[in-house]
C-alpha cells in the first residue's frame, strides 16, 4: 500500500453489530485518491436505484485522504458520503477540526457503516480497537453535550467526536454531522442518515501516524506550502477577518443573496469581518495544522452564550442578508442553535427565507405557520423557527425537510431556489456567471464548493491545469471558454475533496502534486491529478444517473434567471443554455441522457 494511507478500512453492520477490517485496495486508491473519491467508488458498488436513503442498505461512509494527518498544512478534513435523503442523489459533505486526522491515528483510512441499530449506540475506536457502546442516555442531547458526555465517560479529553443532535435523531433532511465542538459536515442531510441508523456518535483516538514516502521531499513541499500561506493575500484575509471578510467584498460584486435572492443591495456594515472582530470575537481557531485559522469563537452576552463557534460567511448570509437581518449577535445565535441541534445553516436559512417569501405572497397563511407572522428582518422569528424545525414541531416539521418539499406541498415548485433538491448556497450566479453552470451540474445540487468558480473569476486561477477566467475580469459574461474552465475546476475540486485539502488553501497545481508524490511515492503530473479529479467527478455523475437523475434537473431555479434591479450584478442574467451546451460537449456527456459517453467512460477507466 502506498504511504500516506494507513491501508485499512473498517466496515460495520449496525444491524448485527459485526466489525470487519478490509485492506484498502491500492489500485482503487490511486484511481480515486481518497476522501469523497474513494467514498464515491464504495457508494457506486454498494447501492442501487432502490437504496432507501434512510434505510439499512444506505452505506454511511467516513473517509480520509492520503494527506490527512500528515504535516501538510490545511489537509485535516474528512469526507462523509451516502445517498442523500434530501436530494435522493449523491450525498457528500466534509468538515475540518481534528476528526479526520484522529480517525487516521485510530488506525483506519475510513469507516463504512451499514445496517440500523435497534437502540441508540455510539462507536468508539481507540488505537485500532472498535467498540459499540450504548448511547440511549445521550439520545436527546445536543451536539456539544454529546461530545462532552463521551469524553467524560471515557476519561479521555483527546478524543475527537463526530455526532448528531436532535435534528439528526428526528431525521430532518437538512441535518448535519457535527465534530470538534461546532465544525459541521452539513450539506445534503447526512445527519439524518446517521439518525436513521440510531448512531449518535463516532469517537476516535489513537497514536498511529501515517508515513510518507520521501521525507525530505515532503518537508520541502510542506515548507513551500507554509511559505505560500504566509504570503498569500487571500489566506491573510481569511486569517484576519474569518470567512466574514467576504461580506463587503461580495456585496460590492452583487454576489451576496439578499431578500430570498430578489434584491441586489443591502447595508452589510454591521455584518463584516471587521465588525465581528470589534464586537463579539473572543479568539480565532484553526483546523488540524492550519496556519490560516479562519474559525471564530464568539461571545453573545444578550443570549448568555459564550465560546460560540462562528459565524462563518455562509451562515451570516443565509441567516442574515437572505432574510434582511443585520443583527450580528442574533444571526450568530441562530447559527449556534443550528450547531447545537446539528442542522445545515445554509439549508435552514434558505428554507426559512423561502417561507417568508411565500408568506409575503399570501401563499402561506398564519393558519399554516402555527400563528407565527413570517416577516423580513425578524431574527426572533428565525430563532423560533429553528427550534421548531429541530424538534419537528408544527410548521417546523415541514421546514425540517427543506425547501423543495415545502414548495411541493403548496404547489409552487418553480419558486424554490434549489437545484436537485439542495438549497442554493450564498453566491449569486448573476454576479459570477461561471457559478450558473457550476450550480446546474454540481453532483450534490445547489452547491458552491464542487466548483467555487467565483474565486477563479476574482483572480484565483490555476493556469497549470487550464483553469482561467476568460474573458478576464468580465465576471458577468457567459462564454463557452468559461463553461470549459468550470468543468476543469470541478475536476480539480473533486481532487481537493479526495486528498482532502481545504479550499481556502489556494495552492498551485505544482505544489499539490509535490505534496501528493512525496507522501505516496507516486510519480504523477498535475495533468494526471486533474484526470483523477475528472474520473471522480464522472463517477459521481454515474451514481446520480443510477439514482434516476436526468438532464432536466441540470438547471437553475427560475428566480436566479431574473435580473436584479440593483446592486453589483444589476441587470445581469447568465446564459445558462449556451454554457450547458458547451459544457456537455466538452465533458463528452450525452445531452439527452446526461451520461458520459462510452468513449469517456473507457478513457477514464470507469468500466467498473
Ligand atoms: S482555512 Fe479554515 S476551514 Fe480551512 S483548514 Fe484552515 S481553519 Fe479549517
Amino acid at each position: 500500500m502506498a504511504t500516506g494511507y494507513i491501508g485499512k478500512i473498517l466496515k460495520i453492520d449496525l444491524t448485527d453489530g459485526q466489525f470487519v477490517e478490509e485492506a484498502l485496495n491500492e489500485n482503487y486508491a490511486q484511481a480515486f485518491i481518497g476522501g469523497s473519491g474513494i467514498g464515491a467508488w464504495y457508494l457506486y458498488k454498494m447501492t442501487t436505484k432502490k437504496t432507501d436513503p434512510l434505510g439499512a442498505d444506505n452505506p454511511l461512509i467516513f473517509m480520509t485522504g492520503p494527506l490527512t494527518g500528515t504535516r501538510a498544512p490545511c489537509c485535516g478534513r474528512y469526507s462523509v458520503c451516502a445517498r442523500s435523503p434530501l436530494t435522493g442523489l449523491w450525498g457528500e459533505a466534509n468538515s475540518g477540526g481534528n476528526f479526520g486526522p484522529i480517525l487516521k491515528f485510530s488506525g483506519y483510512d475510513g469507516i463504512i457503516i451499514t445496517g440500523c441499530s435497534s437502540k441508540p449506540v455510539f462507536l468508539e475506536i481507540i488505537d485500532g480497537q472498535p467498540i459499540m457502546r450504548d448511547a440511549s442516555h445521550m439520545w436527546g442531547m445536543d451536539c456539544y453535550q454529546t461530545q462532552q458526555a463521551i469524553k467524560a465517560e471515557a476519561g479521555l479529553s483527546k478524543l475527537s467526536i463526530a455526532c448528531i443532535g436532535v435534528a439528526g435523531e428526528n431525521k430532518s433532511k437538512i441535518a448535519a454531522i457535527v465534530n470538534d465542538q461546532g465544525r459541521a459536515a452539513a450539506r445534503t442531510g447526512l445527519g439524518a442518515v446517521m439518525g436513521s441508523k440510531k448512531l449518535k456518535a463516532i469517537a476516535v483516538g489513537g497514536k498511529k501516524q501515517p508515513k510518507v514516502s520521501d521525507g525530505k521531499a515532503f518537508n520541502t513541499a510542506v515548507n513551500e506550502a507554509q511559505n505560500f500561506l504566509k504570503e498569500d493575500i487571500s489566506a491573510a484575509m481569511f486569517r484576519l477577518g474569518g470567512t466574514a471578510f467576504y461580506m463587503d467584498v461580495g456585496m460590492m460584486y452583487g454576489d451576496i443573496p439578499t431578500r430570498y435572492y430578489t434584491q441586489g443591495e443591502f447595508d452589510v456594515t454591521k455584518l463584516t469581518g471587521a465588525t465581528l472582530s470589534e464586537t463579539i470575537l473572543t479568539r480565532t481557531v484553526g483546523c488540524y495544522r492550519c496556519p490560516i485559522a479562519c474559525g471564530r469563537k464568539t461571545t453573545l452576552e444578550k443570549y448568555g452564550a459564550s465560546d460560540v463557534d462562528g459565524p462563518e460567511y455562509e451562515t451570516i448570509s443565509a441567516l442574515g442578508t437572505l432574510l434582511l437581518i443585520d443583527d450580528l449577535p442574533g444571526i450568530t445565535y441562530a447559527g449556534h442553535l443550528c450547531n447545537l441541534y446539528g442542522m445545515d445553516t445554509i439549508s435552514t436559512g434558505v428554507s426559512i427565507a423561502f417561507a417568508v417569501y411565500l408568506f409575503e405572497k399570501g401563499i402561506l397563511k398564519l393558519s399554516d405557520t402555527d400563528g407565527i407572522e413570517l416577516k423580513w428582518g425578524d431574527v426572533g422569528m428565525v430563532i423560533k423557527l429553528i427550534e421548531k424545525m429541530a424538534h419537528r414541531d408544527g410548521f417546523g416539521n415541514i421546514l425540517a425537510d427543506g425547501s423543495r418539499l415545502l414548495a411541493k406541498k403548496y404547489s409552487v415548485e418553480d419558486m424554490a431556489v434549489q437545484v436537485k433538491g439542495l438549497e442554493v448556497a450564498m453566491h449569486d450566479p448573476r454576479a459570477f456567471s461561471g457559478m450558473a453552470v457550476a450550480y446546474a451540474t454540481a453532483p450534490r445540487g445547489g452547491c458552491h464548493l464542487e466548483s467555487d468558480f467565483f474565486y477563479v473569476e476574482i483572480g484565483q486561477e490555476i493556469p497549470e491545469v487550464g483553469i482561467t477566467a476568460s474573458p478576464r475580469g468580465k465576471w458577468t459574461e457567459s462564454s463557452s471558454e468559461k463553461a470549459q474552465a468550470v468543468s476543469r475546476h470541478q475536476d480539480w475540486r473533486s481532487l481537493y475533496d479526495s486528498l482532502i485539502i481545504c479550499k481556502f488553501a489556494g495552492y498551485s497545481a505544482n505544489l499539490v502534486t509535490k505534496l501528493v508524490n512525496a507522501a505516496t511515492g507516486w510519480h504523477i503530473t498535475p495533468r494526471e491529478l486533474l484526470t483523477s479529479g475528472e474520473r471522480i467527478f464522472n463517477l459521481k455523475r454515474l451514481i446520480n444517473i443510477n439514482f434516476g437523475l436526468t438532464t432536466a434537473e441540470d438547471k437553475l431555479p427560475k428566480l436566479l434567471l431574473e435580473p436584479l434591479s440593483d446592486g453589483g450584478a444589476k441587470g445581469q442574467v447568465p446564459n445558462i443554455e449556451m454554457m450547458l451546451d458547451e459544457y456537455y460537449q466538452f465533458r463528452k456527456w450525452d445531452k439527452k441522457t446526461g451520461l458520459p459517453t462510452h468513449q469517456k467512460i473507457k478513457q477514464l477507466g470507469l468500466t467498473l
